[in-house]
């Protein structure tokens, strides 16, 4: 169990099995671009397949009482942890990203995502509502059906374990589709929720591209639930091909986050802070701040130290224990970096720092896909290096000369995901923070997660909420119940 896999199967009704057209794609390593495995290329009929399975065990799970489902999820969650080595892995080969990274932040979190939707059950409330002396009113929440759950690369086993858990939790069937570019960590998942005895069909996985398996999701008329992570352009397909049919739908998107640091921030701190939020996992997090805008007494001294310890920053095999910068995931999204880079120097930026491929770490790297953390300064605020998601080690550096200024830079965009604020001033964190538009504002951090509260994007980071609560009564249809006295 657990060796990574040659060839990627579909995980339905409880089966590893062959996508019924019998096709395959390579999955590439990003750090050598060379193929190291096989995943299926399903396709509709694979989708019906999954919808018969998920549809034959949704009578059962639904009715099981919480408790028991909650064991379910316990258990998964502990027999990850127990293969967190080999899932750290398995992330760090199918996306590039340093296998520390996998092993400290996207592993526990999936870990943690099991574990908090299977304890949030067991406290759920129902609200009453009474009409005087006439009626009372109560409402029941009760399980939509088939949910269907697709994710991105970036943080694959995260993401997807974010949709799954809540999804099931509350005694919805799932059928997941991974990025095909990423699908090992949710094999594996399979594996794992066969070893914890999850019923048949509960959980199905169809491997394969978005518009053959995502599109067969979103178009399916039994599959009423569909919780999308991806870009904006996707998300708006997803949109239009869930609208006629009624699907209730959440969307967590792009984002192009500002990063705001004021002259009276704890500078080291935020220059920590900032060189985390702008190239983790390279840069390729929906919540890094590749906007960042400093206060312009701060601001030469700020870009300098910024630029000093970005150098520091060790691009390496994303095998080796100490490597900061692995590769990006593939050359698509390689070549989308370089365009941007050099539109940026059209635009009239200055390449402060990197700017272009980096000499391979090591021979078993040599066709891999890497390229250096840059920083960019001397922008427009309004320029297309500043509004569009680039999704790389790509950041821009601007000085603003006062609070209402920055807070427009900040607003002055189509998405609305995530920004940081760096000050030591209480009022103004505050201030700032209820006037930036974007679903979550970090003060003085970045990252930080509580696994309770509401998150997602404004404009067009997206339509809904996810976490907690919100995931709860997202994958719960409620139903009034009303008793005349
Ligand atoms: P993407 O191209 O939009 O793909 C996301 C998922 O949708 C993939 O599984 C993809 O399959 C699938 N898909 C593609 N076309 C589809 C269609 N017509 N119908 C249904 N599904 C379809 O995004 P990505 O490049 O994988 O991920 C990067 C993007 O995700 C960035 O924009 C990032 O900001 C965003 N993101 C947002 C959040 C958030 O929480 N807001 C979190 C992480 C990432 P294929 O892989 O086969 O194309």
């Amino acid at each position: 169990m657990h060796a990574e896999p040659l060839q990627i199967r579909n995980f339905i009704d409880g089966e590893f099995v062959e996508p019924i057209g019998g096709k395959y794609v390579d999955n590439i390593e990003p750090a050598t671009g060379k193929p190291y495995s096989q995943v299926a290329d399903s396709d509709a009929q694979d989708i019906d397949l999954a919808v018969a399975a998920a549809e034959k065990a949704f009578a059962d799970w639904s009715r099981k009482p919480a408790a028991e489902r909650s064991r379910f999820l316990l258990r998964i969650a502990d027999l990850v942890e127990r293969d967190l080595e080999k899932f750290a892995r398995a992330e760090s080969i199918d996306t590039g990203k340093p296998i520390s990274l996998a092993r400290s932040l996207d592993i526990p979190r999936a870990i943690a995502n099991f574990r908090f939707f299977a304890t949030a059950i067991l406290h759920a409330e129902s609200e009453a509502h009474i009409t005087d002396n006439v009626a009372f009113n109560y409402t029941l929440r009760q399980p939509r059906g088939i949910a269907g759950l697709i994710s991105p690369w970036n943080l694959p086993l995260y993401l997807l374990s974010w949709k799954i858990a809540p999804a099931i939790a509350v005694g919805n069937t799932a059928i997941a589709k991974p990025s095909e570019l990423t699908p090992t960590t949710a094999y594996m998942l399979c594996e794992t929720c066969h070893e914890a005895g999850l019923p048949n069909g509960v959980l199905n996985v169809v491997h394969g591209t978005g518009p053959n398996v995502g599109a067969a999701i979103t178009a399916h008329p039994k599959i009423n639930t569909i919780s999308f992570t991806g870009g904006t352009v996707t998300g708006r397909k997803v949109a239009e091909a869930c609208a006629p049919l009624f699907k209730k739908v959440s969307l967590e998107l792009g984002g192009k986050n500002p990063n705001i640091v004021f002259a009276d921030a704890d500078l080291d701190a935020a220059i920590a802070g900032s060189v985390r939020s702008s190239f983790a996992n390279q840069g390729q997090i929906c919540l890094c701040g590749s906007r960042v805008f400093v206060e312009r007494s701060a601001y030469k001294g700020f870009v300098e130290r910024f630029i000093g310890r970005t150098a520091q920053l060790r691009l390496d095999d994303p095998l080796d224990e100490k490597t900061d910068q692995g590769a990006i995931v593939n050359k698509m999204q390689l070549d989308k970096i370089k365009f941007y880079v050099d539109l940026a120097q059209k635009e009239g930026g200055k390449i402060a720092l990197g700017g272009s491929t980096p000499q391979p770490p090591n021979e078993r790297c040599r066709e891999g896909y890497f390229f250096q953390p840059t920083v960019i300064t001397g922008l427009p605020v309004s320029c297309r290096t500043n509004r569009e998601e680039i999704f790389g080690p790509v950041v821009t550096i601007t000085p603003f000369d006062h609070e209402e200024e920055v807070i427009a830079y900040a607003n002055d965009c189509d998405y609305g995901l995530a920004s940081s604020v760096w000050t030591q001033n209480l009022s103004r964190a505050h201030r700032v923070a209820e006037r930036i538009n974007t679903g979550t504002v970090w003060v003085n951090c970045w990252l930080l997660r509580d696994l309770r509260v509401p998150f997602g994007g404004m404009k067009q980071s997206g339509v809904g909420r996810e976490g907690g609560e919100e995931a709860l009564r997202f994958f719960t249809e409620p139903k009034n119940v009303c008793i005349a006295k």
